[in-house]
């Protein structure tokens, strides 16, 4: 019997978690934070620790396992991580330890845990990396699995639970793209494959099942972002924000700059913490990255030697929600030493994260740099979630038996239940709701 048990990620995008209980061996895939709660917390706590598990818990930062731990802890046979972001990894140095089981992850994913449990001062786990196109054996009856797939942070990976029933496959997040700036093309042969075998049950990422057509390729950012820098923009001095995760629009972002002969500048702490688990991970060439600039003294040392140079630098930086304390709202309210003006452009090649506290503070930057005639290009970005036809194709490949959408809450979630019933699912038999907190049982 499989039992799929709902923590996070279901209701609302944020604080991912599940487990699937094989008849009694259990895989946990992914524990992640709920960022707009962190937000909070950290506003009210400057330096989180350890210790501050419990409330961390209580403030629903982080998913809420202690009930389930008690009774099935000991269960647990390993933890299973499918990327990098922090809405799926954030919690893992408070909650896995517990569970004395291996963390298992791409090598890109593992780094960026290695380094928030550094943060955290956190020793006790024992990671293993597990490239994508290779399985790792729990036991004589399950086996897990990584599947290449392409999202927006490198080394992204769907978690395939080998089973007697058949696979239960994890695909939280994904799109399908097919010229990838970095790295490889999702592994379609492996997921058709995977399809003819038998899939049993499928948890499939619905944020933009919503969204008519096809998500497009990174490539397209990068052919926009290179019209913008060169045409519209050409005689401004251009900041450009974006995820710090995703190190594929960065360094095109980088590349497209020398080639139109600007020199490329990054500040921001969480630029650095990324870039740096890329280089170390031997995703992207040191030689090829400037190195990052954390430092206040060293930001206004170089700023001062930007100024008045227009057509000159573009700066990558961190900011693009409006954060508090990120580089553009210290630039904007004058924290460093350098006016900006209508020699100046922002690019947000980000699109703005609808929370009700990100809205705000988006919008008030957006303010702040009118009123300083500053040029503003948005939106220059393409999602990292498929749409409504990557997702029919993802339906197709692997055929599941049982199909259970996540992300999103309920508004995605009936999109996929009503599209999947076009393609033969029955709600309650083949297709099912689960919100947090409940566990669908399969037999
Ligand atoms: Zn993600």
């Amino acid at each position: 019997m499989i039992k799929i048990k709902a923590f996070g990620g279901y209701s609302k995008i944020g604080k991912s978690m599940t487990a699937i209980d094989v008849d009694g061996e259990i895989i946990v895939t992914d524990i992640g934070a709920d960022i707009e709660k962190l937000v909070d917390f950290e506003d009210e706590k400057s330096v989180i620790s350890i210790h501050d598990t419990q409330a961390l818990i209580e403030n629903g930062v982080i998913p809420d396992d202690t009930a389930f731990f008690n009774e099935n802890g000991k269960k647990v046979k390993a933890i299973v991580l499918t990327h990098g972001h922090l809405d799926h990894i954030w919690g893992v140095p408070f909650l896995a330890a517990k569970y004395k089981c291996p963390v298992i992850g791409t090598q890109f994913t593992l780094k960026v845990l290695e380094n928030l449990m550094a943060n955290f001062k956190q020793k006790d786990l024992n990671l293993i990396r597990l490239n994508t196109g290779t399985q790792y054996k729990i036991s004589d009856k399950v086996s897990v699995e990584l599947v290449n797939i392409t999202h927006s942070i490198p080394n992204s990976a769907i978690l395939v639970v080998h089973t007697i029933y058949g696979a239960v496959v994890y695909a939280n997040d994904w799109k399908l793209d097919d010229t990838p700036t970095l790295g490889q093309k999702p592994n379609y042969a492996r997921m058709q494959e995977l399809g003819d075998k038998g899939v049993y049950a499928l948890i499939l990422d619905s944020t933009n099942v919503d969204q008519e057509g096809y998500t497009f390729s990174e490539s397209v950012v990068r052919t926009m972002l290179e019209d913008v820098i060169k045409k519209s923009l050409s005689n401004k001095t251009i900041f450009v924000t974006t995820f710090s995760s995703h190190i594929a629009r960065i360094k095109n972002i980088i590349e497209i700059s020398r080639k139109l002969n600007r020199q490329v500048l990054i500040f921001g702490r969480s630029m650095s913490m990324y870039i740096s688990a890329a280089i170390d991970t031997k995703i992207i060439e040191k030689s090829k990255f400037p190195e990052v600039i954390t430092r206040r003294v060293k930001v206004n040392e170089i700023l001062r030697y930007v100024r008045g140079k227009p057509g000159k630098y573009v700066i990558i930086c961190t900011g693009h929600q409006g954060e508090k304390g990120a580089f553009l709202d210290k630039l904007v309210t004058g924290q460093y030493e350098y006016k900006l003006g209508n020699d100046d452009a922002v690019i947000f090649s980000s699109r703005v994260i609808p929370t009700s506290l990100n809205i705000a503070n988006r919008s008030m930057l957006q303010v702040a740099l009118e009123r300083l005639n500053v040029n503003i290009a948005d939106n220059i970005h393409v999602s990292g979630h498929g749409s409504k036809n990557d997702y029919k194709l993802m339906l197709k490949m692997f055929r599941p038996k049982h199909l259970i959408p996540s992300h999103g809450g309920m508004d995605k979630i009936s999109v996929a239940i009503d599209l999947a019933k076009d393609m033969g699912y029955e709600l309650n038999k083949t297709s099912h709701i689960l919100l947090n907190g409940q566990e669908l049982v399969l037999d």
